[in-house]
């Protein structure tokens, strides 16, 4: 048993104070080929070591420990309502195709250790692919599928892959969308070059293969029909993957993960946070190429030997009752989505939620985004089960706050994903002191003292200074990590999350840094000068909203011209980051908005953005900024 008859008080309060004999319990939830020897090295803040000199494998623990118990039990089933697909994987059968990507990753040179770039759309293959490094020792880099080439190329150049796995194309909303030819930018743009790449051919879009570096899923997984691919044994502080997140500059940061913590993280998550059975059906709608996807699409609900889902297409097509009836048919029990999914079939029928037998649901889990009282308030009455918020971020890899169900059963509170989860030490941190804040209602940093538990990021990859920078010096006089969230708690322990502290803003659950779209758009030759802030949106929670300056002021003095570089500028973001950080409006000005020394004020301008009192703005070198920005968002209002 991993939870406390006690209560969850308890619970927490053993997992930081009696940490060591804690954790050592969750870390029988696994197999170890090796039982480490040490919980937790922390000899080295804020760098943790969890589970040392044990040995064990990712890929293992989630298909291969459950071949001989529930081998005929459908382990994936990967649905498209973009390509009208379904297919159900068993565990015999996924562990097979495992070991055939596996097979095929080897003979393109892949070993342990090297890292295999995944850039899919949401397709079995790629949980085979994530599977099958995971299993050979080798770290996966998934990169979403909607980022562009230039995104896509920074990735290729930090991880420097040796392979890069692929597909034609994916498809959104029926539209489809050629991966390959921006695949083949990208490389270009890079200065790594992969050794070679391997493509799934969907027969979407017509795919140009380089002969000698692409080479056809379909032909060598018949070559390696019947592999037998071992696991190996790896140390618990392996990676097991880098995943790539935005934070305050142009550049993102390879979060790395480690295989022994993030396994037992995982396993203990699905007994006290999604509490649930072998054999239950989990389907989470969010996207491998995010950490949501990647621990609940696919590592979680397999270690727990469930059956997951996996989607491609959008919430409301073919129409707005399609995730029902797949709940109807699958019998899920366990459902993950984010706000802004609710929030679009909020607008929809309400009918086609009372079309289906959705009495297998237990709960609806929320994340990526402030869940909104009124979201809540209408899905949790038209579902009739549970709605549990849970926050965490890209670097913890599973949740911070949240209610853990599975230890004692806690009521929900408005506005609040919950309370601390055992493991994390969280703490409010008044960022001008670095004081900690203990009474209730007050408003500061949400941080979390080291050790971080077990799952959550080893390092930025290949740049322990950043790490130690980034996250864990930001508060003055203390090594804290930051999660870079406002925060306040109140009397009984809920927190409430009230934003963030820095220059990243979330569109639709998804983290985009304002600076990375601003260093796009200031690479159109029209354009001299750039700001990008997020812009509160009733279905979105944010979208980005530019504010350009043109080289050439004329080029906007009429209507046409003003739409033409608009138009510009946008298809300048689709072709280099990709259409999902694509700002909502580019607005052009003569100006922007600065203080004396040269620092963009954001904060103004988004508050202008928002109808908001843009607060004190005696620092601002010209007034004249902010008052054409109203000037026009008053015009356009
Ligand atoms: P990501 O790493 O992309 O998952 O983004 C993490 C950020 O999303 C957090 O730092 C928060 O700003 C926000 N976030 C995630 N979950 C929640 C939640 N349940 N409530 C409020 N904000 C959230």
């Amino acid at each position: 048993m991993t939870t406390n008859p006690t209560g969850f008080a308890e619970f927490h309060r053993r997992s930081i104070e009696d940490r060591d004999a804690f954790w050592a319990e969750q870390a029988r939830l696994i197999d170890w080929q090796q039982p480490p020897q040490v919980i937790c090295d922390y000899n080295n803040p804020p760098f943790a070591q969890w589970f040392v000199g044990g040995t064990t494998n990712l890929c293992h623990n989630a298909v291969d420990r459950h071949v001989a118990s529930r081998g005929a039990q459908n382990a994936l089933v990967a649905i498209s309502t973009e390509t009208n697909s379904e297919r159900a994987y068993t565990y015999a059968e996924l562990h097979a195709e495992v070991q055939r990507m596996a097979a095929v990753l080897k003979s393109l040179g892949v070993q342990q250790g090297d890292r295999v770039l995944i850039y899919m759309p949401m397709v079995a293959e790629a949980a085979f692919a994530m599977l099958a490094c995971v299993r050979i020792g080798a770290i996966h880099s998934v990169v979403f599928g909607g980022f562009a080439s230039s995104s896509l190329a920074s990735r290729i150049e930090d991880a420097e892959p040796t392979v890069i796995v692929s597909a034609d194309a994916g498809s959104r909303g029926g539209r489809v969308v050629a991966y390959k030819p921006l695949l083949d930018e990208a490389i270009e743009l890079s200065a790594h070059k992969p050794a070679a790449v391997l493509l799934v051919d969907r027969g979407l879009a017509p795919a140009a293969m380089r002969a000698g570096r692409d080479h056809d899923w379909a032909a060598l997984r018949e070559r390696h029909l019947h592999a037998q691919v071992p696991c190996v044994w790896v140390e618990s502080t392996h990676p097991s993957y880098t995943l790539y997140t935005s934070g305050t500059t142009g550049r993102p940061k390879g979060v790395q993960r480690d295989t022994g913590g993030y396994t037992v993280a995982l396993a203990c998550s699905m007994r006290t946070i999604f509490p649930a059975q072998p054999g239950d059906t989990y389907f989470c709608t969010s996207d491998i190429g995010w950490v949501v996807g990647h621990s609940y699409i696919i590592y979680a609900p397999l270690i727990a030997g469930m059956t997951t889902i996996l989607y491609e297409g959008l919430p409301i097509r073919p129409d707005a009752g399609i995730w029902w009836s797949i709940v109807e048919k699958y019998q899920v029990t366990h459902m993950f989505s984010a706000p802004t999914a609710v929030r679009v079939l909020k607008k929809q029928d309400p009918a086609y939620l009372k079309k289906y037998d959705i009495s297998s649901l237990k709960a609806l889990w929320l994340a990526g985004e402030p869940l909104d009282e009124p979201t809540a308030t209408w899905i949790s009455g038209a579902l009739g089960v549970p709605i549990i918020d849970n926050y965490w971020q890209t670097e913890t890899g599973w949740p911070i706050l949240t209610l853990c169900n599975g230890v004692e059963q806690q009521p929900s509170r408005f506005g609040s994903p919950g309370k601390a989860v055992y493991g994390y030490d969280v703490k409010l941190i008044d960022e001008a002191t670095g004081e900690e804040l203990t009474g209730p209602h007050q408003k500061g940093v949400v941080a979390i003292e080291g050790p971080l538990p077990p799952g959550c990021l080893q390092t930025v990859w290949r740049n322990d200074e950043r790490f130690v920078n980034t996250y864990w010096k930001s508060i003055p006089g203390r090594l804290i990590y930051s999660t870079f969230d406002w925060g306040v708690r109140d009397e009984d322990g809920y927190y409430f999350i009230l934003g963030r502290t820095d220059d990243v803003i979330n569109v639709a659950g998804h983290r985009l840094g304002t600076r990375e779209i601003e260093e796009c758009i200031a690479g159109h030759p029209g354009i001299a000068e750039v700001a990008v802030v997020g812009v509160a949106d009733p279905v979105k929670g944010q979208v980005a909203m530019a504010f350009a300056v043109p080289r050439d002021a004329a080029a906007v003095a009429d209507e046409a011209g003003r739409q033409a570089l608009e138009a510009e500028v946008m298809k300048q973001v689709d072709g280099n980051l990709g259409a999902v950080a694509r700002p909502s409006r580019v607005l052009f000005v003569s100006l922007l908005p600065k203080t004396r020394s040269g620092k963009l004020l954001r904060r103004a301008l988004q508050a202008v953005a928002e109808r908001r009192d843009p607060g004190d703005l005696t620092t601002m070198e010209d007034p004249g900024a902010l008052q054409q920005v109203t000037a026009l968002l008053g015009g356009a209002a």
